[in-house]
């Protein structure tokens, strides 16, 4: 699985300017046992390089994808991460081997409630999931020194924005749902300035409204 992950990199080295992974996320996809957040019945499926079903109509993100994003936040060890859609919880196991904490919000509480489960039976300790409407963010958590939504936003949250430290970084998949999306890179600048990059067309589920 990860040797199909560097020969992506390779291959969109073009648009994502990132020539190879990075060896802080390497070490963290031969980590994370995949297989043991798919559902049993994909369990032979769980280092193909592909999206898998998870149940509720969602699905676990590709492999290439959640390093990417991992890539593009630059996760380093003291820092504070908040990911919009736990899902199965790879991203955020992910996440949790290289920073310091993960805070993870899911709107479906069953996969939320399972996520958190197999996390813990995983030992993340580093890892909080809440259930609730990622939108919002977690303001009692904030700021972050990244974010990473992994489901289809129509625009970028203004609370999520808010919630990002000076100098922090946010990818955020935008478009419209069912079509592709542009995966963003998004810097706050020390002075609080945003600066946006398209990294490259994606697809994603769509990010649910909240009640
Ligand atoms: N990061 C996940 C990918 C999950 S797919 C993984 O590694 O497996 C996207 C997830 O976002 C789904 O589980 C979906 O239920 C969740 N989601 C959709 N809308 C949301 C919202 N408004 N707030 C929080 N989570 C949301």
């Amino acid at each position: 699985m990860v040797a199909e992950v560097e020969a992506m990199y390779v291959e969109t080295r073009g648009l994502t300017g990132l020539p190879a992974l990075s060896p802080r996320v390497h070490a963290a996809l031969g980590k994370v046992d995949r297989h043991r957040l798919v559902p049993a019945g994909q369990r032979a499926l769980a280092y193909r390089n592909h999206p898998l079903p998870i149940g509720q109509g969602q699905t676990i993100s590709q492999p290439y994808i959640v390093a990417l994003s991992t890539d593009l936040i630059m996760p380093a060890p003291h820092h504070r991460v908040l990911e919009v859609g736990t899902g199965s919880g790879y991203q955020a196991a992910v996440l949790a081997e290289i920073v310091a904490s993960v805070f993870s919000i899911e709107i479906i509480e069953v996969l939320g409630k399972e996520a958190a489960q197999q996390l813990k039976k995983l030992g993340y300790g580093n890892i909080q999931i809440r259930i609730g409407d990622g939108y919002q963010g977690w303001p009692e958590q904030a700021p972050f020194d990244a974010i990473v939504v992994t489901a289809a936003a129509s625009r970028v949250p203004e609370a999520l924005l808010a919630q990002l430290k000076p100098g922090g970084r946010m990818v955020i998949p935008v478009g419209a749902s069912g079509e592709t999306q542009e995966l963003l890179l998004i810097v706050k600048t020390a002075e609080g300035r945003l600066a946006t990059k398209s990294v490259l067309p994606v697809r994603f589920v769509p990010l649910l409204p909240g009640r």
